[in-house]
C-alpha cells in the first residue's frame, strides 16, 4: 500500500452563495469521517472568508480555484497568492482544463501560477488532461506528459514532493463518463514515471496524483484503489454533502 495519504478535493466552481457555502461546508465538516483522508475545498471567491469561519477548527483545507503569478499590480480581475493566503487558503487549483479551454490558460501561465504558489505556501493542485479528439488521436501521453513538462519546469525535487497532481481527461469532467479505472492508473503511472525520470524519484513517490472527471459515490472507491490514483478532485458531486461524503469515505 502507498505511503501517501490520499486527498479528495471538491471543487464547487461557479457555484453557490456565501450562505450556501457556509451550509454545504459545515455539512461536509459535521459529517467528515475519522479517516486518514485529507479533505479540501475550494469555494468561488467571494465565499473564501466565510468558509474559512465554517471550517476553522476541522482539518478541512481551503481552496482558491485560480490564482495570478504576480504579487500585485495593474491586473484588473486579477487575485494573487499573498491574498489567498490573508484570506486563509491553503491550497490553489491551477490550469483546470475550464481555464484552459474557456479563459485561455497556457502551459506557460499554469507554470508561472505554480510557481507564485510556491513561493507564497500554497499547495497547488495542477491539472492536466486531453481531451476525446486527442484520446481518439492515441495522443494521450503525448498530451499529458506534455503538459506535466511545461507545468513543472524548475520544479526542485523539495518542491515536487508537496505539489498535488489532479489528471482531469476533458472527455470525462461534467459529462457522466468516467475514466475506466484502469485507463486512469495507466496515465497516473506514467505521470509518475516521468517526473521520476525529468527531476526525482523519491520526490515523484510522494506526489500526489487525483483523477478527475465524473467521480461519483458509485465509482470512486474503485479508482482510488489503484496503486497511482492518490484520491479524486472532484466537481458535480461536491456539490452535495452526501455525495461528497460519500466519495471521501470510499477512499
Ligand atoms: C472538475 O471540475 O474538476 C471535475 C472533475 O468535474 P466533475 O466531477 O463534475 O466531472
Amino acid at each position: 500500500m502507498s505511503a501517501r495519504k490520499k486527498l479528495v478535493a471538491g471543487n464547487w466552481k461557479l457555484h453557490h452563495d456565501r450562505a450556501a457555502s457556509v451550509e454545504l461546508a459545515k455539512a461536509i465538516a459535521a459529517g467528515l469521517p475519522s479517516s486518514q483522508v485529507e479533505v479540501v475545498i475550494a469555494p468561488v471567491f467571494t465565499s473564501l472568508d466565510v468558509v474559512r469561519g465554517a471550517i476553522a477548527g476541522t482539518s478541512i483545507g481551503l481552496s482558491a480555484q485560480d490564482l495570478h503569478w504576480d504579487d500585485s499590480g495593474a491586473f484588473t480581475g486579477e487575485v494573487s497568492a499573498p491574498l489567498l493566503k490573508d484570506v486563509g487558503c491553503t491550497h490553489v487549483i491551477i490550469g483546470h482544463s475550464e481555464r484552459r479551454q474557456l479563459f485561455g490558460e497556457t502551459d506557460d501561465r499554469v507554470s508561472k501560477k505554480l510557481g507564485a504558489a510556491l513561493k507564497h505556501g500554497l499547495v497547488p493542485i495542477v491539472c492536466v488532461g486531453e481531451t476525446l479528439e486527442e484520446r481518439e488521436a492515441g495522443r494521450t501521453l503525448e498530451v499529458v506528459l506534455g503538459q506535466i513538462d511545461a507545468a513543472l519546469a524548475g520544479i526542485t525535487k523539495d518542491a515536487l514532493a508537496g505539489i498535488v497532481i489532479a489528471y482531469e481527461p476533458v472527455w470525462a469532467i461534467g459529462t457522466g463518463k468516467v475514466a475506466k479505472s484502469s485507463d486512469a492508473q495507466e496515465v497516473q503511472a506514467a505521470i509518475r514515471k516521468r517526473m521520476s525520470e525529468r527531476i526525482d524519484a523519491g520526490a515523484a513517490q510522494k506526489t500526489r496524483i487525483l483523477y478527475g472527471g465524473s467521480v461519483k459515490p458509485d465509482n470512486a472507491a474503485e479508482l482510488m484503489a489503484q496503486p497511482d490514483v492518490d484520491g479524486a478532485l472532484v466537481g458535480g458531486a461536491s456539490l452535495k454533502a452526501a455525495s461528497f461524503l460519500a466519495i471521501v469515505k470510499g477512499a
